[in-house]
């Protein structure tokens, strides 16, 4: 596993990290039921191939996942790993409630620092938050105290925001949604210029967008066999971030040992892309746009609706429907009827009442209620709205 330096140190960071917000469940349980038995083989595994880099937060799998993830890892040597974690600025009320999720926080992973620590999901309303509760000055302490070796944050907004915050506080990294379909689409380009001129090192989340671009339309896919017909779509995505100079570690959600199988394989021999396979890379993007899905990572961040619409259950459905309809024209609504007739009624987005509170939340700056009524016309005429 290719490993990169930590700014101008001797620490080395696997080129894979290991994101740990889609770990396996067990089957009929909830987010928080993370299958631990699988989740070690896998850990295991990717550390067996390199992997030291360990992503983890406060609110992933409602809370379960640092526990899960400090249990498994406390096995081994403390600094045989790189453990990251987030402030979840989304749900502090109050400036005391910092101190108290942080402390938590050390106890559900076990350890006593914190390798890389994050004020999670900054845009410009939670830049408020993070002002409003004096968050940075307190981890900044605690970086001070030797609790958090590297303080950083995730960023989900524009360009300019960003230049405002690196520019208002003295962060060490930055860990920001990048990959092919964002570059220009959410401005990832820019991000990664800003970020480049200060030379803070980049750690990328959805590299793979949240598994679309593993999947991507079947006229995308093809593009890519074509060109190289041993390799997967989601090596295309992920060769693509990992050849950033930026960059210091790309980070996969993974469920199965299988993905991290191939995540470890596709990082191991890692080749930055040719000119000739960036132009690949183009001609399957232009043809998955053409299937025009909605850009859900499945994130969960607008959840919970209050009027129980599983608002990205509803967008993987739709989103499905559009990718096999290229397909199989001839059943166009098979898929789409089974999958949405299984939701509960409240979960299905005739539900939404258009409140409009999740919009707010989302950080791909989807417009929700909008969607939701796109497919409430789909389920009700079969067709999309003009
Ligand atoms: S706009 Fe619809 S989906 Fe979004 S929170 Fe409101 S009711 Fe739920
Ligand atoms: S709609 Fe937005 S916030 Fe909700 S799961 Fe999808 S990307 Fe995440």
């Amino acid at each position: 596993m290719e490993k990169r330096r930590y700014r101008n140190t001797d620490e080395f960071v696997s080129l894979l990290g290991f994101g740990c917000m889609r770990l396996p469940t067990r089957e009929g349980g909830t987010s928080r039921d993370i299958d631990k038995e699988k989740t070690r083989e896998m850990i295991e595994y990717a550390r067996a191939a390199g992997v030291n880099y360990f992503d983890t937060a406060y609110m992933y799998h409602e809370g379960a996942s640092e526990p899960v993830i400090g249990e498994i890892l406390s096995s081994f040597d403390r600094k045989s790993f790189n453990l990251a974690t987030k402030m979840p600025l989304m749900m502090l009320q109050h400036e005391a409630q910092v101190e108290t999720i942080f402390n938590d926080q050390l106890k559900k992973c076990r350890v006593d620092y914190f390798d890389f620590y994050l004020l999670h999901n900054m845009n410009r309303g939670l830049k408020t938050a993070a002002e409003r509760f004096k968050v940075y000055e307190f981890l900044k302490k605690k970086q001070e105290e030797g609790v958090i070796r590297h303080l950083g944050f995730s960023f989900h907004d524009s360009p300019a925001v960003l230049k405002e915050i690196t520019g208002q506080w003295d962060f060490d990294f930055t860990q920001i949604q990048c990959n092919y379909q964002d570059w220009e689409e959410q401005d990832a380009k820019g991000q990664v210029k800003i970020l480049a001129s200060k030379g803070l090192p980049i750690i990328v989340m959805e590299p793979v967008r949240g598994g679309s671009l593993a999947t991507l339309s079947e006229s995308a896919v093809e593009i890519f066999k074509k060109a190289d017909p041993a390799a997967s779509p989601a090596s295309w995505a992920l060769r693509y971030a990992a050849s950033i100079p930026e960059v210091l570690t790309v980070l996969s959600g993974m469920s199965t040992l299988d993905q991290v199988k191939d995540n470890t394989a596709i990082l191991s021999s890692f080749k930055p892309l040719s000119g000739a396979e960036r132009e690949v890379i183009s001609a399957a993007l232009l043809a998955y746009r053409k299937s025009a899905t909605v850009p859900c990572t499945a994130c969960r961040y607008c959840m919970d609706c209050p009027s129980g619409v599983d608002i990205p259950r509803n967008l993987a459905i739709f989103n499905g429907w559009k990718i096999t309809l290229d397909k199989n024209p001839a059943t166009p609504r098979f898929f789409f009827d089974m999958q949405y007739g299984r939701m509960g009624p409240e979960e299905q987005s005739s539900n939404c009442v258009n409140c409009g509170k999740c919009a707010e939340k989302c950080p791909q700056h989807i417009d929700i209620p909008r969607w939701m009524g796109v497919i409430n016309t789909y389920v009700r005429e079969g067709r999309l709205p003009a």
